[in-house]
């Protein structure tokens, strides 16, 4: 065809190279996350598939197939890196398209029928990678967005290329046609490796971000919502009129701790959390807001739905299963619950709302759950409101 394509080869095993580069400088800082040594291997293997057809263009045709292989190894060792990233197992089997592709190269004598396999398989595996990428998209990361696009942009271009093999039929006479399509995939083959490289570089630095700010509002031994998380969280709450606070306190967990030592009383501590996320659910957040104090931020409950989820909350910590040495050891809350129509406006009065209700259930004789009352509100209200023996609290119609 006369045209010289070489420059734009050199020019893809460059980028290919120099990203391989800055994936080594991120993976040198942080080891563990080994899913860079992928990427590198994957860019390695495209790089020297390149290498082969620019250096020797007229391979002897049983050779002919080796850098379409090698092509191959590159996307698969993609989609092994897009899905370590996320954190899944990597599928093996892919990794037998490039031996697969070396037979079918060994029993097909058609260059034309070779070129078409060898890029609906890269189609193939440039948007399962897209798809990998596409999986998580519910954290809203931006880069993420970026890296689908240019990955489906890839597929397109090898789809365009296995187009091209089964309409060129007998005129594709080599596994790697030089020509204007092939001038245009290798431009966007570039783009492709320079965009991907950048947004898998600020991906990985946006989770990190992402998991830092989100370790800062978690309790290391619980993994429940810290004392500032709740603060923010209750804050941003006030105004509404369905929302609902509990304050869990452990009974004589002082006791547990002298008795059976400070580790057993974390193991108690991490139970209890689960116990009260359990009766929580989808209503609302738990918090850790002191040693072995929680609070349960409820959202959209009324009065009533606050105080029976605070008490299913008082039964599920009863029934926490806490071994020690084959002996259960008993442990049981006691929960004070304030609700927005009738605590106070600012997060104080709720709390202190809360806190009163918590005090009343303690000085009750503990595992008892109790509701609380603004001191304004309750001469007020207190016809319309009446908590049952349980604490519980009914309206009146
Ligand atoms: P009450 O029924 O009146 O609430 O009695 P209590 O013993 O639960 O209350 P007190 O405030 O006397 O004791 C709380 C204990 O919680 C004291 C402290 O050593 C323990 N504690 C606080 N933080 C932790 C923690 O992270 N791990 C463990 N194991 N114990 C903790
Ligand atoms: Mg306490
Ligand atoms: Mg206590």
């Amino acid at each position: 065809m006369g045209l010289d394509i070489s420059p734009l080869f050199v020019a893809n095993i460059f980028v290919l190279v120099i990203s391989s580069l800055a994936y080594v400088s991120v993976f040198a800082r942080n080891r563990t996350d080994s899913y860079w040594l992928l990427w590198i291997g994957a860019n390695l293997a495209l790089a020297a598939g390149l290498v082969v057809y620019l250096a020797w263009p007229e391979l002897p045709v049983h050779l002919a197939i080796l850098p379409d292989a090698m092509l191959v190894s590159g996307f698969a060792l993609r989609h092994a890196a897009a899905r370590r990233f996320a954190g899944r197992s990597i599928k093996l089997g892919l990794f037998a398209l490039p031996p697969l592709l070396v037979a079918a190269a060994n029993l097909v004598n058609s260059p034309a029928a070779i070129f078409g396999l060898t890029n609906v398989m890269l189609t193939g595996l440039a948007v399962a990678v897209a798809w990998e990428f596409w999986r998580d998209h519910a954290d809203r990361l931006i880069s993420r967005v970026g890296l689908v696009l240019v990955y489906v942009m890839m597929a397109v271009s090898f789809a365009a290329r296995a187009g091209q093999g089964v309409l060129a039929g007998d005129q594709v006479q080599s596994y790697i046609p030089y020509d204007v399509v092939l001038e245009i995939h290798l431009l966007v083959a570039m783009i492709h490796v320079i965009a991907g490289s950048l947004f898998v570089l600020s991906l990985a630095s946006e989770i990190s971000a992402e998991a830092l700010r989100e370790a800062a509002k978690r309790d290391p031994l619980t993994g429940l919502l810290n004392r500032r998380a709740f603060d923010a969280l209750l804050a941003s709450s006030l105004g509404r009129s369905d929302v609902g606070l509990a304050v869990v306190d452990i009974d004589f967990f002082k006791s547990i701790n002298d008795r059976y030592g400070h580790a057993v009383g974390d193991m108690v501590l991490k139970a209890v959390s689960q116990s009260l996320l359990d009766a929580v659910g989808t209503h609302g957040d738990v918090a850790r807001i002191g040693g072995e104090e929680f609070a349960l931020v409820l959202i959209g409950v009324d009065a009533a739905g606050a105080g029976a989820i605070a008490d299913a909350a008082r039964r599920a910590v009863q029934h926490s299963r806490v071994q020690h040495c084959n002996k259960h050891i008993a442990v049981t809350a006691s929960i004070g619950v304030a609700h927005a129509d009738y605590a106070g406006q600012t997060a104080d009065a709720f709390l202190e709302c809360a806190d009163r209700a918590l005090y009343r259930a303690k000085a009750n004789g503990r595992n008892v759950c109790r509701f609380g009352l603004e001191p304004h509100k309750s001469s007020k209200d207190k016809s319309g409101v009446r908590p049952d023996h349980a604490g519980i609290l009914t309206i009146a119609s």
